[in-house]
């Protein structure tokens, strides 16, 4: 049978290795999407994307980048740099890589595509769930349930996956 596709939104390596590990076993096709232009400086970046390299070469499964459009983020977010984690920033955050995930989505022919970003302690699934509604396509995963934090915690020890220690933009450094 025909395996079912979907185009997975990768914050970081961490995040895909538990939420990849759920689709798969749901039966899912998984391609990871590596769009993250919040991430700053490039240097970080470049230190989660190999990661996410490394992920997709132990699941043998094909990783997209995207470019790093840090200028258009910042503009993005113009007003809100000094919101606290979790706020107006955040939610700005989370609609710029979705659309931008949506896009590819939509460019590749994928049906279906879903956000590693649920996984995140600090990050409202239902915010990011309001956020998506109005990407056809995107499937509603919250992956904080079922142990989903341990678990990424777990796989990245397995496989050697670097965890950083904020969540990405220069105002949560
Ligand atoms: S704290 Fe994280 S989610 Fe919020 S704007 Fe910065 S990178 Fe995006």
């Amino acid at each position: 049978m025909k395996k079912k596709s979907i185009l997975l939104h990768t914050c970081c390596a961490p995040c895909a290795s538990t939420s990849g590990e759920r689709l798969i076993n749901e039966g899912w096709d998984i391609t990871l999407f590596y769009s993250n232009s919040n991430i700053y400086p490039e240097t970080e970046y470049l230190k989660r994307l190999d990661s996410a390299v490394k992920l997709a070469d132990i699941w043998k499964v094909t990783l997209i980048t995207d470019s790093w459009d840090h200028e258009q983020w910042r503009k993005y977010v113009k007003g809100y740099e000094k919101e606290q984690e979790g706020g107006n920033r955040c939610s700005l955050c989370f609609e710029f890589n979705l659309r931008r995930t949506a896009d590819k989505a939509k460019e590749l022919g994928f049906t279906a595509f879903t956000t590693t970003l649920t996984l995140g302690p600090y990050k409202n699934s239902k915010v990011i769930f309001n956020i998506a509604s109005v990407f056809p396509g995107f499937i509603e995963y919250n992956f904080k349930k079922k142990n989903g934090f341990n678990r990424s915690v777990e796989l990245s020890r397995e496989y050697g996956l670097y965890r950083q220690n904020y969540c990405g933009c220069e105002f949560s450094r």
